[in-house]
């Protein structure tokens, strides 16, 4: 139902739960489980609202708020940003409005724009604990490297606490990515 959310339901942004959608009215077997953006009193919100633009036409509900890019890119100052290195940035105009308003967002502690790759927003597939990231090297070092963090540190992920890492998934390439999320 969702491009660049392909399991909602694994990922706890969609809920199952008996709910008369308060955008189509219908009765409804699951519900969108995050806070909506940029307007008030909206109700429980079915995920086929979400999905077909409905909500965000009769309400203006924005669910996330950019698309960004790889968080290394971060890493350059503002004066000293190279070109953009292939496959980074120059996302097209139809998927930003997909991912602001037709997408169902993540829990997260910020407001975190949502990784593109490839021209194009990736997957997101979900959050990762310690082990999961300890599996996935590359993406450890991503994440070290978005916390200026030396290449030898052991990234502990604290569902909890201070640190959760969101994977992302090139829908293009494969690639995967990660974004750290700091509290
Ligand atoms: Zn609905
Ligand atoms: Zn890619």
């Amino acid at each position: 139902m969702f491009r660049y959310h392909p399991d909602p339901v694994a990922t706890g942004s969609i809920i199952a739960d008996e709910i008369i959608c308060c955008s189509c009215g219908e009765e409804r077997t699951h519900r969108y489980a995050l806070p909506v953006y940029g307007v008030n009193e909206v109700g429980d919100l079915c995920p086929w609202c979400i999905a077909d633009g409905s909500s965000a036409a009769r309400f203006g509900t924005t669910f996330n708020d950019a698309v960004g890019h790889h968080p290394w890119y971060n890493f350059y100052d503002d004066d000293e940003w190279p070109d953009p290195p292939p496959g980074y940035l120059v996302v097209p105009d139809d998927v930003v409005d997909e991912i602001c308003h037709r997408t169902p967002s993540y829990s997260s502690w910020q407001d975190l724009s949502w990784l593109s790759h490839c021209n194009d927003a990736a997957a997101y597939r979900g959050r990762l604990d310690t082990a999961a990231l300890r599996a996935m090297p590359e993406l450890e070092q991503q994440v070290r490297h978005a916390l200026g963090l030396p290449a030898d540190a052991q990234v502990i992920v604290d569902p909890d606490g201070d640190l959760l890492v969101h994977w992302f998934r090139c829908l293009h390439c494969g690639v995967d990515l990660a974004q750290p999320d700091v509290s």
